[in-house]
């Protein structure tokens, strides 16, 4: 009989949530408000109540549960059951042993692992990343997240941090970023890195006629959306602009292809879905940011999952037996 796991995605703005099968395909697919805004006693009755409509569903389809994953922010503590610091996008989260309360509940095993984490080991086991051996998954979103499969096993490093990529320091010389440390290369490939370069270029002489200029006039917002957008119709700026961000994104990627000799790099994120010129510009920049050798074993490949990749990476902590609440 096939084996079912309830996959929780918890955002900063959202809850996601479905019945996930050992092969990754969500049934029941369902978002709510991740209650953020009314503290943290609000985000547990959230995480509780899609818990207990899940479990219930499931019940009622004579479904096998196995397990209940949830992918959060911040680092989990498996014995305390939540998280061991804080998570920047969830104020007060980490005083709350979430993992016991569902265990409690429920009783099932309740497994819970870093949210991006999570989104590497979904891609790598059910996504972009089947059947391959040693991958880097980057994420190019608000951050640059991200994540290493070495030999077919995800690695966390000596106390659950490692992966954070994001903070690869790319130049000396770039801005404080919001880790304190200067020139991390999120400074530079995320949406506020974007942001940034597209002032710097909209600002220049030429940059006044730009249908980003016009769009920005008509009410839009500043972000990849809208540069990307007036890139795809030949914007002299915008294409400046995706130029940019494509090397800055090609110098973190030829790092990581220069020490850890992926096969596979899985590029997904916000930044990444606005269409296949984000992954064509980043390619053409990374010859020279990368050692040959290394360069040809490595394909470059758009993230699949998708908004799902969450909720299947929280099912496959439960399939995989990672980060279980260690109920005393
Ligand atoms: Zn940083």
């Amino acid at each position: 009989m096939e084996e079912f796991a309830i996959g929780i995605d918890l955002g900063g703005t959202n809850l996601k949530g479905g019945i996930v099968s050992e092969t990754g395909e969500v049934l029941n697919y369902s978002v709510t408000s991740s209650g953020n805004d009314e503290g943290p006693q609000r985000i547990r009755a959230c995480l509780m109540n899609m818990a207990a409509r899940l479990v219930a569903l499931a019940s009622d389809n004579g479904v096998k549960m196995v397990g209940i994953g949830v992918a959060t922010p911040g680092i989990i503590d498996t014995r305390f059951g939540g998280l061991t610091g804080g998570a920047e996008n969830l104020p007060g989260w980490k005083n709350t042993p979430f993992m016991r309360l569902l265990h409690e509940q429920f009783h099932l095993p309740v497994h819970a692992h870093n949210d991006v984490s999570a989104t590497v080991l979904g891609e790598f086991h059910h996504g972009a990343g089947v059947g391959r051996r040693h991958v880097v998954m980057v994420s190019f979103g608000t951050g640059v997240g991200g994540g290493i499969v070495i030999d077919g096993r995800f690695y966390g490093g000596a106390s659950g941090y490692a992966g954070e990529i994001g903070h690869l320091v790319t130049s000396a010389f770039g801005q404080v970023c919001a880790c304190g440390i200067r020139g991390c290369w999120e400074e530079f490939a995320s949406i506020r890195g974007i942001v940034r370069t597209a002032r710097r270029y909209l600002g220049e002489p030429g940059g006044a006629k730009s249908l980003i200029n016009r769009w920005l006039g008509d009410g839009g917002e500043l972000g990849p959306q809208i540069v990307y957008e007036a890139a795809r119709l030949r914007d002299e700026t915008a294409l400046r602009i995706v130029d940019e961000v494509g090397c800055n994104a090609a110098i973190g990627i030829g790092s990581l292809i220069n020490i850890f000799n992926p096969e596979l790099v899985i590029v997904g994120g916000g930044v990444a879905s606005t269409g296949p010129l984000f992954l064509d510009t980043l390619t053409r920049h990374l010859p020279d940011w990368t050692l040959k050798d290394s360069l040809e074993a490595a394909s470059i490949v758009p993230a699949r999952l998708g908004y799902r990749a969450g909720i299947i990476g929280a099912a496959t902590l439960v399939f995989e037996g990672i980060n279980r609440y260690a109920s005393p």
